[in-house]
Parts: C-alpha cells; structure tokens; sequence
C-alpha cells in the first residue's frame, strides 16, 4: 500500500480529532458506530463531525462499513498512517516524506527528513498484507479483535523493531539509530550503504564473513537470534581510511606530507567494509524452543552466500550455538521484554509469523541465485518504483521553511 500524503495538510483539528476518535473506537469495536465517533470527539454540534467524516472517508482515511445492525467506520491503514505521520511531526521526528526505498512482503520503507533536513528512514510495517484468514480461522488470540488484527500485529511488529533495535545499539551493536516509534511505523537513522545483496565483489571476503559470523555469536552472547541474518538485511557500507605515518626517530613528522616525496612511504588508503545489521521484528531469545534452528539458519544464510557470491568457503566449522551461548552475559531478551514489549506480545507475534510463514526475507532469495542479478530492481527487496522525488511534500503547510527535494543517496541506485 502506498504511503500517499497528498492530502495531509488539508485536515483540519477537527479532521484530526475525528480521525483520532475511529481510532479510539476501534479498540473494542470492529466497526465503530457513528454516534460513538460523535461521542469520543467530543466536537459541539453534529454537523461538524459529519462534515469531518465525509471529508475523511472521501481521501481514504475511514471506510464506512455497513452492518447488520449498525452503520459505521473503520479506520484504514492510510488512516492510520496519517495518525502515525502527524505524531512523529508533532514530534519534529518527520517533515517531509520523501521516496519509497524498499518494499518488503510486509513493510513499505521510506526516506523521510527531519525539520533541519536531515535525512531519515521510516519504516511501515503492513502485517496482514498477505492474508488473516488463515490466521483468523485458526487461532483464538485474534477473535476478539478480528478485522483490528492487522493493526495490532503490524503495532506489534513496530514495537519489538523498536525495542530491540534500542537495546542492541546501547550494547554497542551496529544497528541503524532508533529516533522513534508511533502505532505501526519507526522512525530510524538512514544508513548510506548497499545491501549486502548488491554487492558483486570484494577485496576480502574472508575478513567480512568472519565479522559477520562473529556478530550471530556476539547477539547469541546477549540472549538473541536475529532469526532473518541474509545478504538483504546487512547493508555494507565502504569506509576509506589514510594511515597515519608512526612516528619515530627518524620521522618526527607531526603533520602528514602534503604530496608523496621521495622520503615518504605512499599512503596507501585502506578501505574497511562497515556492516549495520537491520530488520527486526522476527528476532528470538536462545530460550526459544527452536533456537538452535534459527541460530543455524542465520549461520547457514551467510555460508552459502559468501561461497555463491564470493566463491568463499571457510575450513572451519561452526559456528555452533551450544558454543555460542556458553558464554551468556548480559541478556538484552530479558532487558527487552523488561521494556515494555512483553512475553505475551512476543507470543501473539510469534504466532502470527508462524502461521503466514512471514519469517523473513530468507525465502525471497530463490534457491538457484547464485550470480549478482543484472538488474537489482528484480529483488523482492529493492525498490517496487522510482518515481520522480515528490520530497516537497510536506506534512504540515505551516510557515516552516520548505526543504528542496533532495536526492537520494545514489547507493540505492534510484
Ligand atoms: P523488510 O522487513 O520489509 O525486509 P527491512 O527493514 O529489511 O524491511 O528494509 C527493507 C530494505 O529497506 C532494506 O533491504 C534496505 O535496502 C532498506 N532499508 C531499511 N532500513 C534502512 C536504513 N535504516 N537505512 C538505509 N536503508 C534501509
Ligand atoms: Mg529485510
């Protein structure tokens, strides 16, 4: 579904407030009845809340719902996402919305930029996309909240992302920087890198996989599993760096020479292949009862794409998870579920997951890739369309300085 904010300037407070009272509505009722959405909006006079919802159900945002004993609204993701959008500007986290990065089976990614026009990534998560019903026929946890399902596991989705994503960077992981969470959407740091996925060589892959591997164990120490660890959610930034001269006797330098002489050894610039780990809604705790599965699929993930897309194979075995979590410290699971995204919110998700086999984007890659693809835009992860910026699309049409469409960091190859 696309993100669509054309129409977001012209709400008015009333528009907001309505829309905010079909939210609040929909917490117990499937469709929320006219006279209720009057009620919670608090708003004088009638007329005005009808005006509001015709207003609102013409752009999108509420869809009226016939039923057999009532008439009434449900709120529709673009709703939602509207209500998502205006918290994070009212939390100056969002101004502008600009073009759509990624498009996973159950996300949409976004750039966006802060006031000071500063680049962002939002990240919407879309459960329910693929299909409740298998999930509604099934499982008891979803009949009190039946057609709300999607919202409230796509908020579950974006609150175990958040969650997990703030405990693994205050441990030092490289993850992207978590700016803030609102119903189904995160606002979070824009990594300036390629995809693992997209890379077609590199000098030493070797040295990659064993950082790579070594961050499975590292996560396994702190209790987790990040349970989707492949070449799509690992971007791979290339840092360059000079090396500085040692001084010594002979040398005292202090600065460094302006041109290679004769005297100087060439500075040779070394290049460093930076990871940042990302996606994670599906991570588990090494207490989960198929941990070591999912630890071995992450570790298996890595192995066969470095040697299709690297022709790198390792000697050494393992890494095993019985190795993996002898030494556990610090148990970010626990710290996690101590934070507000509780065992039984893991347990709803979980569920869910299972049942639409939405585990990640391990599945997308097709057995027989084994090559770069010539056209990158062929993955399921890459950009479904590149439209022309519509960045100058501005959340609020208040007197705050308009930003310039700004282009995209060509990495993403838009
Ligand atoms: P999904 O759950 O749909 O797989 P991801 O979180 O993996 O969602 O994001 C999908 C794609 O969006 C990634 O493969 C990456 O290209 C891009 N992306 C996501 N987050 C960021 C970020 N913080 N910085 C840069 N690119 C990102
Ligand atoms: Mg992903």
């Amino acid at each position: 579904m696309k993100l669509d904010t054309k129409a977001i300037r012209y709400l008015t407070a009333e528009d907001w407030r309505v829309l905010t009272a079909v939210e609040m509505g929909s917490k117990n009722h499937e469709i929320v009845p006219t006279p209720l959405i009057t009620q919670i909006a608090g708003l004088r006079g009638g007329s005005g809340v009808h005006k509001c919802i015709s207003s609102l159900a013409k752009v999108g945002l509420i869809a009226k719902v016939k039923n057999a004993k009532y008439d009434g609204y449900r709120l529709t993701y673009g709703g939602l996402d509207y209500l998502a959008l205006n918290t994070h500007r009212k939390a100056s986290n969002i101004y502008s919305v600009g073009n759509q990065i990624g498009v996973g089976k159950e996300s949409d990614i976004y750039v966006v930029a802060s006031s000071s026009g500063l680049q962002r990534v939002l990240k919407i998560h879309r459960l329910g996309r693929i299909s409740f019903r298998t999930v509604k026929a099934n499982r008891d946890y979803l009949r009190n909240r039946a057609s709300g399902s999607w919202m409230y596991m796509s908020r579950l989705a974006a609150l175990k992302e958040f969650a997990f994503m703030k405990a693994l960077k205050e441990n030092g992981f490289p993850v992207p920087e978590p700016i803030a969470q609102s119903r189904h959407t995160i606002v979070m740091s824009l990594v300036d890198a390629f995809p693992l996925r997209q890379i077609a060589s590199i000098p030493d892959p070797a040295g990659l996989y064993a950082e790579l591997l070594a961050l499975i164990v590292q996560l396994a120490s702190y209790g987790l599993i990040h349970g989707d660890f492949n070449e799509f959610n690992i971007l791979v930034e290339e840092k360059t760096s000079t090396p500085v001269p040692e001084l010594t006797e002979a040398n005292p330098q202090t600065t460094l020479p302006l041109s290679n002489s004769d005297e100087s050894k060439p500075l040779n610039p070394t290049i460093t292949l930076v990871p940042t780990i990302i996606d994670f809604p599906q991570m588990v705790s090494i207490d989960h009862p198929n941990a070591a599965y999912y630890f071995d699929r992450d570790v298996t993930c890595i192995k066969r794409f470095f040697s299709r897309r690297f022709h790198f194979t390792s000697d050494e075995p393992g890494p095993f998870f019985a190795d993996a979590i002898k030494h556990v410290g610090k148990r970010l699971d626990v710290e996690v579920e101590a934070s507000g995204f509780s065992r039984k919110m893991a347990k709803e998700l979980d569920a869910y997951m299972k049942e639409v086999g939405a585990d990640g984007d391990a599945g997308d890659a097709g057995d027989g890739e084994d090559g770069l693809d010539d056209n990158p835009d062929a993955d399921d992860d890459a950009p479904e369309e590149a439209e022309p910026s519509d960045f100058a699309e501005t959340l609020s049409a208040g007197d705050e300085p308009a930003i310039e469409p700004t282009q995209l960091p060509s990495v993403f190859g838009l």
